[in-house]
């Protein structure tokens, strides 16, 4: 299995390439060069996590690693979780929640890092290279990929935080961290500034010694993806294979709801997925009205799905609307976001057998995580909210939905204070981060500053 760009002019890559790559060159996200099918059965007779991911990353590791190699990584991929089997499930009636925030950061990133990071060291190690992390966040990708990268000595992390719409349980988890390879940069300035100083970084690459990998670990990695498709199928398997199964996602850059998306063209059967969103909307009016273009970022009490554009979705648009045709997806992703992208009615219509959307606002977010703490003494974070609101409203007995739950509510305590919720138990991350000193470098948005220091510091 080889991989190529969405846009056409990066091709026959293997699988350790894109994954130190990230990015294309052309702009474009990767791609396998086909939908690898799944044993479905096999995959039946699985129960744990790590078994059914053994049944489903071999199939993308191929081009670089045996099979062997690939399954005795996982056997030590995920780490640090606090929950038996790593991922709980809930259920309500004709709804399933599915908590995947058990890991060391309290929220679902930790199953698409730790798998990006134990590939990352792998391939650092056969070549003895060591590697620069560069990411800014705007919520859980800095802690989980800090949280990842810590224990390889060959990978530094610098991961650039904003001033802004942030917890500060999820800034303290980033600047908490107390370990030699790893750099918590606050910026002064937004999540866009933040990512504006990433992209100059890695065409620049001045920092970086002599043979050294710069990484990228936003959700365009395809190796994210990898450890995000296993959890549906190891939902699918939990619920007793039922044949209705929907899917209620909430989302920011898409990654999620790809990764579910892959596993159906992997061959999980499922009848819906749900792309839900807070204000930041630009999914939900895709989906309703054909209409992808970019506004201001709102900022919500789901901060981590504060986003002005959703970056996975050009996959989406290649491999289901344009039947990946990259000469048209380059057109059309080069102009955007300065013209906003429409489809043409017939092919915009291939949507509808198998996503709906929903947009939730705060009001609405914060009237759920009520009313499921009232009837099943259940408490929601609040992106789980978002996309809980159309599971409980279009569940019955002909159709399962199964809600993902992104994130440890204990990440975000000022909603629960106000709502008069009491969080009865923190999760071991989570525990003394008030009481830990934080070590932060602050940074005006300057490249030149910035890059100085990582220079300092490798
Ligand atoms: C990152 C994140 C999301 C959005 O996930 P995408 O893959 O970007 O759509 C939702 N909820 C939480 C808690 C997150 O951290």
């Amino acid at each position: 299995m080889l991989f190529h760009s969405t846009r056409g002019k990066d091709s026959n890559k293997d699988f350790a390439s894109i994954l130190m790559q990230g990015l294309a060159d052309d702009g474009g996200l990767f791609m396998p060069d086909h939908w690898p099918q799944v044993d479905l059965d096999e995959i039946k007779s699985k129960t744990s996590f790590v078994d059914i991911a053994k049944c489903i990353v071999p199939l993308f590791t191929a081009s670089s690693f045996s099979r062997d190699e690939t399954i005795r990584i996982l056997e030590s991929t995920w780490h640090d979780f606090e929950h038996q089997d790593l991922i709980g499930i809930k259920n309500f009636h004709s709804v399933s929640i599915l908590e995947l925030f058990h890991g060391p950061t309290a929220a679902f990133k930790d199953f698409g890092l730790q798998l990006a990071a134990a590939f990352f060291n792998k391939v650092l190690e056969s070549e003895n290279k060591t590697a620069i992390v560069l990411g800014a966040t705007s919520g859980d990708t800095g802690s989980a990929a800090i949280d990842a990268c810590k224990n390889y000595g060959r990978i530094k992390s610098f991961i650039m935080l904003p001033n802004g719409n942030m917890s500060e349980v999820q800034r303290r988890q980033m600047s908490t961290i107390k370990a030699s390879n790893v750099f918590a940069l606050r910026i002064n300035g937004t999540f866009d500034d933040c990512q504006d100083l990433v992209k100059h970084a890695f065409k620049k690459r001045d920092f970086l010694n002599n043979n050294q990998y710069l990484l990228a670990v936003n959700s365009i990695n395809w190796t994210r993806i990898v450890g995000q498709i296993c959890y549906y199928f190891y939902a699918y398997n939990q619920l007793h294979q039922k044949t209705n199964l929907n899917f209620s996602i909430p989302t920011g850059n898409f990654g999620n709801v790809f990764a579910c998306y892959s596993a159906y063209k992997m061959g999980l059967p499922i009848k819906k997925i749900s792309v839900a969103v807070n204000e930041n909307d630009i999914l939900h009016r895709f989906f309703s009205d054909n209409n992808y273009s970019k506004q201001f970022v709102h900022e919500t009490i789901s901060p981590s799905m504060d986003i002005s554009v959703a970056s996975n979705f050009e996959r989406l648009v290649y491999d289901l609307f344009l039947n990946r045709d990259s000469a048209k997806c380059f057109k059309m992703f080069d102009n955007f976001p300065v013209n906003p992208i429409e489809l043409d009615p017939i092919t915009w219509q291939k949507k509808d057998h198998l996503f709906s959307s929903s947009k939730v606002n705060d009001l609405d977010t914060k009237k759920i995580i009520q009313e499921t703490h009232r009837s099943f003494n259940y408490i929601l974070d609040p992106h789980t909210a978002v996309a809980a609101v159309e599971a409980f409203d279009k569940s019955d007995e002909n159709n399962h939905y199964v809600v993902l739950s992104t994130a440890h509510p204990a990440k975000f305590p000022k909603i629960y204070e106000e709502l008069d919720i009491e969080i009865n138990s923190l999760p071991f991350a989570l525990r003394d981060l008030f009481k830990k000193e934080e070590y932060l470098h602050s940074f005006d948005a300057d490249y030149n500053q910035i890059a100085n220091f990582i220079n300092r510091n490798n």
